[in-house]
């Protein structure tokens, strides 16, 4: 059947960054309409992995409104562990994420906003670098969506792309950072754990912060009084290593462990890795989910036989979707680079900050990490989110423009909230006064931003 939805602000994506953006329109006046291909609503807030990028390094909050909203909420459904520096260079949120993807639902039911799951956004009509209609299909109808202000959020940038506007993708040899298959182990045993990390810290990632004096040593024993396994297995500490020599486990740069339930006895693990030139297409994702689970089953392996405290896990299923970190950067009206990223370099425009260390995995072992310069925060400008040469389309979360060294902080879940909050507050005002992003007064964008608690000051 064909159908028509009118609103004001439409929202493509409902990962971190597409539902604060709905959440942001819809609390700001718009008539919201958030679509989403599949029926995973929230993205990776739903895989068990922390989200970063919410306080500095140093350890100060730098993401507010929408998401403190949603912590709040989760904490309230009793779905909140709580927000720990990992003792090698960041500040975790942990939530249990079966909770928070309640929480979501009851946080975009509470402000009103349509849902429109299971459709895809497949072709777009336009004129003159205006959106005029989004076309979507679901498995029964097909929809023509018309709205005032259009928001991109769909990780890959499609509705950018679909309009034609220029992006990035990959390294100079076109190469994206690894996708991977995020897993959860349960009853492993915490504080045997975090005793094998105390006698052998060599193993883990510790005390990385320039800004820090403290030994390996001394941040394992903190790891150990505080008794949460938020451990980094290195890829070149001795056991990985000689596993991944062995062919016992696959190249890999690391084994983070991610507790997310209150009982800390279950741990999302972050560690496969598979890279390729297209995490778009649908068979080349289809063949890595395929070619995943063997690195799946040899880390389950790895960790029951290698680990002490881990002889007793079991496997608990895998995330929702197969993890992609990076594809389309969208070119924007600004470009935000790695050397303001690493500088921590703040701005009038500013309408998020980001915090995440430099963050790009690459091949194998490869990884190049640094930490934002005096443990501090960096502002996104508004720019960022202005798909270059459109009237009424916006972008947030992954797709931002950005270089590929930015890119690799601000993808960060933190971070995408915040774009998220700014992009739909910003849609919410263009259809109101019927005005293009470009028009949009940042002064005020920004003082309605703080008043409803997004962070856009302070910090080093
Ligand atoms: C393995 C891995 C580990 C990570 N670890 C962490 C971590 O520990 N902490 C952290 O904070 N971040 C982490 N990240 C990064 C972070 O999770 C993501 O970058 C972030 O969630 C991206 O959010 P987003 O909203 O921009 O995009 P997404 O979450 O990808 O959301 C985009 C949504 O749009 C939908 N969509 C796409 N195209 C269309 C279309 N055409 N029509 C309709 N819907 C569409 C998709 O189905 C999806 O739901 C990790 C990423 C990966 C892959």
């Amino acid at each position: 059947m064909n159908k028509e939805m009118i609103c004001d602000v439409a929202i493509v994506g409902a990962g971190s960054a597409g539902v604060a953006a709905a959440i942001a329109a819809a609390k700001n006046g718009a008539k919201t309409l958030l679509i989403e291909s599949s029926s995973v609503i929230g993205g990776d807030l739903l895989s068990g992995l922390p989200i970063d990028g919410c306080r500095t390094t140093a350890g100060e909050w730098i993401v507010g409104g929408v998401f403190r909203e949603l912590l709040d909420l989760c904490e309230e459904l009793g779905g909140y562990i709580g927000s720990i520096y990992d003792r090698r260079n960041i500040w975790v949120v942990m939530v249990n994420p079966r909770i928070m993807g309640f929480a979501v639902l009851k946080l975009l039911a509470k402000y009103d906003v349509e849902l429109l799951p299971y459709t895809q956004v497949d072709s777009v009509v336009r004129a003159d670098g205006s959106l005029t209609k989004l076309m979507g299909k679901s498995k029964t109808d097909n929809y023509e969506i018309t709205a005032k202000q259009y928001i991109d959020c769909t990780g890959d940038g499609d509705v950018a792309y679909l309009c034609d506007v220029p992006y990035e993708m990959g390294d100079e040899n076109g190469e994206l950072q690894p996708m991977t298959m995020v897993f959860q182990i349960r009853n492993i045993h915490p504080q045997e754990v975090l005793s094998f990390v105390l006698e052998h810290p060599e193993n883990c990632g510790l005390g990385e912060n320039p800004n820090s004096p403290k030994t390996a040593k001394e941040l394992a024993q903190e790891l150990y009084d505080l008794g949460i396994p938020k451990v980094f297995f290195s890829g070149n500490g001795p056991l990985m290593k000689k596993a991944i020599e062995e062919g016992e486990l696959h190249s890999c740069s690391m084994m983070a462990f991610n507790p997310n339930a209150t009982d800390l006895s279950v741990v999302t693990v972050n560690t496969t890795r598979l890279v390729t030139k297209d995490c778009t297409s649908a068979d080349v994702l289809g063949t890595s989910m395929l070619e995943l689970v063997e690195q799946v089953e040899n880390a389950y392996r790895f960790i029951k036989k290698y680990i002490p405290g881990c002889q007793d896990a079991i496997l608990d299923g895998v995330a929702p979707r197969l993890g992609v970190r990076e594809s389309r950067r969208i070119l924007g009206e600004y470009y935000l680079t790695g050397e303001e990223v690493s500088g921590g370099v703040k701005r009038e425009d500013g309408i998020c900050k980001g915090g995440h260390e430099v963050d790009i995995h690459g091949k194998g072992e490869k990884h190049v990490r640094k930490t934002i310069k005096n443990a501090g925060s960096y502002d996104i400008p508004f720019g960022c989110l202005i798909p270059r040469g459109m009237n009424n389309l916006l972008m947030a979360g992954r797709c931002l423009s950005a270089d590929r060294v930015a890119h690799s902080s601000a993808r960060v879940m933190g971070t995408c909230m915040g774009m998220g909050q700014a992009a739909g507050t910003a849609a919410a005002m263009c259809a109101r006064e019927n005005i293009r992003p470009g028009q949009l007064e940042i002064g005020q964008l920004r003082e309605i931003l703080r008043q409803q608690g997004a962070i856009l000051d302070g910090t080093d």
